[in-house]
């Protein structure tokens, strides 16, 4: 009878387990080297902090997508020196424009342009050209023209879109962050732990929000950051993903789901999740995602004032 009773536990614990792996994430991370802070950028700092940011991450598929512009001053080498610890990593890269243009205030022809300039290093360090590309600010055309301009035009240059679902706002918690870490390290633990209770509510509004608009648990596509913030609070971040479920899946695999091919008619100034996007298509009443703490919002617009 015990036996029998032990058997049935283990069956139960082995199906709660199951259960408790259903969701998948492919995470993504912007702005290589460095994004969302305003932390040091020489080459030793760059590379403590990608190699910080990627320690945990090993054996998990990664994709980083560059904007080699932003690091002009490492040179050509410094750059592919940073990128090359991304791929010894087993992270791939993408291309996420030379210079992080806004597709919302720049004329197509010169956004497109500046998203050529940004391919070589990529393509040097990946010994073949990027897959993907992501948008900054996730703005795909503020009208139908230049959506479909732009379209058209990765598809002509063999892009793929790299899609967002977890949109969030990182780059303002990482912000507050760098400097924080300089001057008040207990402001910046607190920063941290309020990051982490954010994320958290991020991800429980876009599992609810993605069944609602796609009718079913979905692979996500999580976008942060390489900045500081992300690179200290990598394990926690891990560790948070892992208690609600999720197993780490490429972005190649996530793609494959059927939920991004989804009808996304979405044209306009918002750079946000293609949940909303697919939402808006399917004329759905509109749901946003939490905000983050009042506090972390007024310490960055005042980072932003003194910058
Ligand atoms: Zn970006």
């Amino acid at each position: 009878m015990i036996r029998i009773l032990l058997f049935l536990i283990s069956l139960e614990l082995i199906s709660l387990a199951a259960f408790a792996q259903q969701h998948q994430v492919a995470i993504t991370i912007d702005d290589l080297p460095r994004g969302g802070d305003n932390g040091p950028r020489d080459l030793a700092s760059l590379r403590a902090m990608t190699a910080k940011l990627l320690d945990p991450l090993r054996g998990i598929p990664v994709i980083g997508f560059v904007n080699a512009g932003r690091a002009e001053a490492l040179g050509d080498s410094g750059l592919q020196n940073i990128l090359k610890l991304w791929l010894d990593h087993g992270a791939t890269l993408g291309n996420h424009t030379w210079s992080h243009p806004d597709l919302n205030t720049v004329p197509l022809a010169d956004y497109e342009a500046d998203l050529l300039r940004g391919e070589p290093a990529i393509t040097q360090a990946l010994g073949a050209r990027p897959v993907y590309f992501r948008h900054p600010f996730l703005h795909a055309g503020k009208d139908d023209a230049t959506r479909r301009g732009l379209e058209g035009f990765l598809a002509e240059h063999h892009y793929r879109i790299a899609p967002v679902t977890l949109d969030n706002s990182d780059w303002m918690f990482a912000a507050a962050y760098a400097p924080a870490l300089m001057t008040n390290p207990v402001l910046a633990a607190r920063v941290r732990a309020a990051y982490l209770a954010y994320m958290d509510s991020i991800f429980a509004f876009f599992e609810q929000r993605g069944r609602e608009v796609v009718g079913r648990d979905f692979p996500q596509t999580l976008l942060i950051h390489a900045s500081q913030l992300n690179a200290d609070a990598m394990p926690d971040l891990l560790a948070m993903m892992r208690r609600r479920g999720y197993r780490f899946v490429s972005l190649d695999d996530a793609l494959k789901d059927d939920a991004y091919r989804l009808p996304d008619e979405y044209f306009g100034t918002g750079g946000f999740s293609w949940i909303h996007r697919w939402s808006k298509t399917k004329g759905m009443p509109p749901k946003g995602e939490p905000d983050e703490p009042a506090w972390i919002a007024e310490a960055y617009r005042k980072l932003r004032t003194v910058q």
